[in-house]
């Protein structure tokens, strides 16, 4: 027998992460207080968080999670469809519909389920789904799971999308893209892609997981933003533990849609329904999303304090108008000696490495949000100036 070993393997996997600086380590908060965390024993402030709004600790969000636990416990006890549904999740898609505009939502216990479920349920062997690129690793897997043709067009680009479409014209399609681009901050170029889908007949997704509360009119994300709709784009999905501070997401679309998702999807039948006092809570932050316009603003005002001090520090950063304000470095082990360097003068801002990032593009990915403060941008604007003459200096 030649079976492999699989802890070998292991092995020298781990060997080999640790000679690329590849080596992934968690880090334990002990203490939060807005955009100031503690870990071993001293505080940070946090600009890697997806905390965008700053409505994680949000006291109505909060008190709403700790109230409803009070009425209702914490585990919803089942899925949906067995006996786990409870009113908070139909009221929160209700909520959740009537912002984003859309006829219908269905609740998931993550987005990651969530984008398993819709390629899975929509998707078979000899269907084509054709994705950008740079699509959350969450996507690429539905689509692997689904069994059918993947295929990725370049980086935003439509006419790609459309080449690819169009090589398959037997086929059942999809078009899957991110809205606004996880590690790069960038915004699909909806309106090309709505077009594509619409010519080709296939079926436009939009993972809005970091447009929604932030983007558009109201915060209804990049798609509002992009003048779309329901129309233009049949399926979305939102997050709930990124802009809006919680945890589960939400896919939206029409009822025929919704429907076949809500009895067909493995990750959405044969899983336990979100705690109905996160839904409580998720419905008070969507609340306060839609309502104080004042975050958003606040946001995009330190989004261009903080572009215009880089550019003038000389950093090159990603063309990027949305929180996600990533700073290329090159190399994994110079992203993590910049990392150390602004964690030792206060500032958390976690290097992301390939796989995540394709090769050769290790970076921080700095985030902003509502709860950040001028001088805190401009603290981190310092931090980074030091922390690069300090590792020039060294010879990095
Ligand atoms: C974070 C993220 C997800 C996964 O959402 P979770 O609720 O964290 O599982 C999906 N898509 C994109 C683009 C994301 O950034």
């Amino acid at each position: 027998m030649s079976r492999p070993a699989l802890l070998d393997r292991i092995a020298a996997a781990r060997a080999q992460r640790e000679a690329q600086g590849r080596v992934r380590a968690r880090r334990t908060v002990t203490r939060r207080d807005g955009v100031r965390v503690e870990f071993g024993g001293r505080w940070l402030v946090n600009f890697c968080s997806n905390d965008y709004l700053g409505l994680a600790s949000q006291f109505a969000v909060a008190g709403a999670l700790q109230d409803a636990a009070a009425q209702h416990g914490v585990g919803s006890g089942a899925s949906h469809l067995v006996c786990g549904h409870h009113a908070l999740h139909d009221a929160l898609e209700r909520e959740l519909a009537d912002w984003l505009g859309a006829p219908r939502a269905l609740l998931f216990g993550s987005g990651f389920l969530a984008n398993l479920a819709v390629v899975q349920a929509l998707l078979g062997d000899e269907d084509l789904c054709v994705q950008d690129r740079l699509n959350h690793a969450s996507l690429i897997d539905a689509a692997r799971l689904a069994g059918c043709r993947l295929r990725r067009y370049p980086h935003n680009d439509a006419e790609g999308a459309l080449r690819q479409l169009r090589a398959t014209p037997d086929a059942a399609a999809m078009i899957i893209t991110d809205g606004v681009f996880s590690m790069d901050g960038d915004v699909a170029p909806l309106r090309e892609l709505a077009l594509a889908a619409r010519v080709q007949e296939a079926l436009l997704y939009v993972d809005d997981a970091h447009g929604v509360g932030v983007l558009g009119p109201d915060g209804r994300g990049s798609v509002a933003a992009a003048e779309l709709d329901v129309q233009g784009v049949p399926l979305q999905l939102a997050t709930l533990g990124k802009a809006l501070g919680g945890y589960g997401a939400v896919v939206l679309g029409d009822e025929t849609l919704i429907g076949h998702l809500s009895e067909t999807a493995r990750p959405y039948l044969y899983t336990t329904a979100l705690p109905p006092a996160l839904a409580a809570a998720s419905l008070a932050a969507v609340k306060l999303a839609r309502k104080d316009a004042w975050r958003r603003e606040k946001l995009q005002a330190l989004v261009a304090r903080f572009r215009e001090g880089a550019a003038r520090a000389g950093f090159q950063l990603l063309p990027s108008d949305t929180p996600i304000q990533p700073l290329v470095v090159g190399s994994d082990h110079d992203a993590l000696a910049l990392a150390a360097a602004l964690e030792a003068r206060g500032y958390w801002a976690a290097a992301i490495r390939p796989p995540t990032v394709p090769e050769g593009s290790a970076r921080l990915r700095i985030t902003l949000g509502a709860a950040h403060t001028e001088a805190d941008v401009d603290g981190l604007l310092g931090a980074l100036a030091v922390s690069r003459a300090e590792l020039a200096q060294a010879g990095r």
